[in-house]
């Protein structure tokens, strides 16, 4: 078989230890076969982090606003354990924080589905995405512990002075204060990312805040959202068929609770954290979830939802047998390769994506499963290590090509 070719290239950011593992036998088992692969690679691996000052991650960020498309491992945020184990020079920042932040987008995380293993909810039938707007509010707010009575004031000063003042509340004895904010800016970036992603799946949108109660703070994001779909999307939605709608968070909640799925849920920094975890444990496990960045101005970044996996890594560097799932990690390169294959207009690459997934879910859904799992999954199931379960992966894959 002749090998897919690749128009364009996409950024690959390897990472760190168990899905570096995963990473490098995904590549030989799945798709170096199949796809004559056009990446541009940046080596996010924790140690070159560090011998490059973390440049290297601003240029992986760079290259995907160039490309528009990448794919990445998932990569350690050092913490002091880590600064420790890995001799680091300094504790660098999360590399997911620093690409959001040269991308300016906004996360969205999505549960891959098999029969056998059925979410909590027994009406969802289709994967619910949550939109998480990662900037602001209780995120960046100023907090402080009243000690005693007294009044706490609201104030805004410009350079020309004050041009704002009201009471929050006079304290009559010891309580708590908490000042929050966000920017139009970054709202407007959120608002795009959310309108742009559901036109790209072909899913409708939904957006909740608490906007009766926060009659200007939630409202400004009702407004926003409400503004820029009016001018730039509604249009363009009627023709994909697709529907934007706001409604206010309790009512979301029970609507989601009573769908089918199969739409994204945008919502605000601490709904979306809450939420995002609730939607995922539902529909059944971390290791079943992709991760998707996307920017206002339409690059994409792919990735799995779960971490680095280091318990399984340090059993498989005492040469033990593991068994970890690396769906979420498949799906970050589908993604990648699919998107690639709509921007240039090259329809084997996005049926390549297409069957791969396919080849994914067969394995699952006959009962070839990684140990997590066959915990999960109804009916009977084998048990297998990551390479084997690849094995049967690519047997699939191999019939459907
Ligand atoms: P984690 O890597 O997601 O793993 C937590 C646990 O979840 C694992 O120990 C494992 O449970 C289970 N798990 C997660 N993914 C799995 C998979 N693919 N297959 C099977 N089981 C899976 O989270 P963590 O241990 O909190 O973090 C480890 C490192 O990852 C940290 O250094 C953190 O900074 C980093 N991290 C990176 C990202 C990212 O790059 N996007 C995100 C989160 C965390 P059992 O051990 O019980 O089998
Ligand atoms: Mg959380």
């Amino acid at each position: 078989m002749e090998k897919i070719k690749m128009l364009n290239p996409i950024v690959e950011m390897d990472g760190d230890e168990m899905t570096r593992i995963l990473w490098k036998m995904i590549k030989e088992e799945l798709l170096e076969p199949f796809v004559e692969l056009n990446c541009e690679y940046y080596d996010l691996g924790l140690p070159h982090r560090d011998e490059t000052n973390d440049k290297v991650t601003f240029d992986a960020g760079e290259a995907i606003k160039k490309h528009h498309v990448g794919v990445k491992c998932a990569t350690i945020t050092p913490n002091a354990q880590r600064v420790e184990e890995y001799k680091l020079h300094e504790m660098w920042k999360s590399p997911n924080g620093t690409i959001r932040a040269i991308l300016d987008g906004t996360v969205f995380r999505a549960p891959i589905l098999v029969k056998n293993v059925s979410p909590a909810v027994k009406s969802w039938k289709a994967p619910i995405t949550i939109a998480r707007h990662a900037y602001g509010d209780v995120y960046k707010g100023t907090e402080y512990r009243v000690p005693s009575e007294g009044k706490a004031e609201l104030v805004f000063t410009t350079n020309e002075g004050e041009i704002f003042r009201e009471t929050i509340y006079d304290f009559e004895c010891a309580g708590v204060l908490q000042g929050l904010y966000n920017k139009d800016s970054s709202i407007i970036s959120f608002a795009k990312s959310c309108f742009e992603y559901a036109l790209s799946t072909k899913q409708d949108l939904w957006f909740s805040t608490k906007d009766t109660i926060s009659k200007k703070y939630d409202q400004t994001f009702k407004l926003i959202f409400q503004d820029i779909f009016e001018k730039e999307y509604k249009e363009k939605f009627d023709k994909a068929g697709i529907e934007y709608f706001y409604t206010l968070i309790d009512d979301a909640v029970a609507r989601v609770i009573r769908s089918e799925g199969g739409f994204i849920w945008a919502c605000k920094n601490y709904d979306g954290d809450v939420m995002s975890d609730m939607v995922s444990t539902a529909f059944g496990s971390l290791a079943m979830m992709t991760s998707v960045l996307v920017s206002p101005d339409g690059n994409f970044e792919y990735e799995a939802a779960h971490g680095t996996v280091t318990r399984h890594y340090y059993r498989y560097l005492k040469g033990e047998e593991t068994s970890t799932n690396p769906i979420a990690t498949i799906f970050a390169w589908t993604g990648a390769l699919r998107k690639r294959g709509e921007l240039d207009s090259t329809p084997d690459l996005v049926n390549f994506a297409d069957k791969l997934e396919a080849a994914c879910i067969d394995t699952i859904e006959s009962g070839i499963v990684t140990k997590d799992l066959a915990l999960l999954a109804e009916g009977e199931t084998t048990s297998v290590n990551s390479a084997d379960f690849l094995k049967a992966i690519r047997a699939n894959l191999e019939k459907s090509l």
